[in-house]
């Protein structure tokens, strides 16, 4: 294989080089390619390893990146990828940790999966730890409620929580699959503890199932019993963690009222992990996956202000040349810890699987990962 730069990869907690640690900041802008040499060597080492390599580039990774991704997609629809590629010992994943994990448990166990950075992790996910969700169970337990609430945990979540969901009879749900997830949940018992997105959770079952603002608490994890009296929790219908993206939910309803004056006949388009307001304020709302298909069926000439992941939305907008494809709000930024997968770091990652050197494993015990897929496979089976 060929060098063609000295550029040093320092990882994580290895020294000091800002060269390999771009994105991580925001100011307001994406943040700069890397060194264009590495293409080479990114090029040279995907080459050296042939079939047995397996990259995965999540929708909101950087062009640098994806270019060099077999699969685009969301992360459950990669994890599903590389489930169907079982030939392939060495799974590279360009997304965040919880993806990563998910690919992990869907697949077989002599795969190996590689996340070029540890340090990509999702705020979201973290916002529900396992001793933090078992402390809201006992609440409810407490309450006299735990035997009629189905636990439903959103995709992007740690292991252990899908773990913890499939154990309590629930399921693990998408941004595509939400309102099918709940709707199964209902028929099972008749209350739903909502796992980590609030925003998801309160978007879908107001707009989707025709609950109300009102049959909705919002859990607390920081609180004892998580800020809510016993009548609370037995009154709602559905009780939502307090977790949010720390991208998504910064999308504000004075961004879409804002470009609609600016833009007359603008279609403005958000995903679900938005605020309720900022939902209720646009004319269509979806996944990634929806986001991506309604601007290919986009009539030519229209105008459309998309409220997700910067990445995303730049390159929809010079995949259609001709629309107007706008950011909804210029003082959101893009994913800053999707944007720690760098190429740096995909090479690093690549250049020492040519060397028969596996990086940054990513593993799930077999425990946590039977129940995780019980919730997974639940997800699967939803009518
Ligand atoms: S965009 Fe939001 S939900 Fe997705 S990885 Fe980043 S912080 Fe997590």
């Amino acid at each position: 294989m060929t060098t063609t730069t000295d550029l040093p990869l320092l990882l994580l907690g290895q020294g000091a080089d800002p060269a390999s640690e771009r994105g991580v900041d925001c100011p307001g802008d994406l943040p700069p390619a890397s060194d264009p040499a590495l293409v080479a060597r990114a090029r040279a080492a995907k080459e050296a390893l042939g079939d047995s390599v397996f990259v995965l580039g999540h929708h909101y990774q950087r062009d640098e990146v994806i270019q060099f991704a077999d699969v685009t997609g969301d992360s459950f629809k990669l994890a599903r990828d590389a489930a169907a590629r079982p030939q392939a010992p060495y799974i590279v994943f360009c997304g965040v940790h919880f993806m990563a994990e998910s690919a992990d448990i869907l697949t077989g166990a002599d795969q190996k999966v590689i996340l070029p950075d540890l340090a990509a992790g999702c705020s979201m996910a973290d916002m529900a730890t396992f001793d933090q969700v078992e402390d809201c169970w006992d609440a409810l337990a407490d309450a006299g409620i735990a035997d009629r609430v189905v636990p439903v945990t959103y995709m992007n979540s740690s292991a252990d929580i899908k773990g913890f969901v499939g154990r309590h009879g629930g399921v693990v749900c998408t941004s595509s699959n939400a309102k099918r997830a709940l709707d199964w949940a209902f028929a099972q018992g008749e209350q739903v503890l909502f796992l980590p997105d609030q925003h998801l959770g309160r978007n879908t079952a107001v707009l989707e199932m025709g609950l109300s603002l009102d049959d909705c608490v919002v859990y607390n994890p920081r609180r004892p019993s998580g800020g809510l009296t016993r009548e609370q929790l037995q009154n709602a219908k559905m009780i939502l963690w307090q977790g949010h993206c720390s991208v998504h939910g910064r999308f504000s309803k004075a961004a879409v009222d804002e470009v609609r004056e600016r833009v007359p006949g603008v279609n403005v388009l958000v995903h679900p992990e938005c605020r309720h307001e900022v939902v209720n304020a646009a004319d269509l709302v979806g996944s990634t996956e929806y986001i991506i298909k309604a601007l290919d069926a986009a009539e030519p000439g229209s105008s459309w202000a998309i409220g997700t992941e910067l990445n995303l939305v730049k390159r929809l907008a010079n995949a259609h040349p001709d629309k107007n494809v706008m950011f909804l709000d210029k003082a959101v930024c893009f994913c800053s810890t999707m944007n720690r997968i760098d190429l740096p770091h995909l090479v690093w990652a690549l250049e020492s699987l040519v060397r028969g050197e596996v990086p940054n494993q990513i593993t799930v015990d077999a425990e946590t990962a039977h129940y995780a897929k019980v919730a997974l496979d639940q997800m699967l089976a939803l009518p």
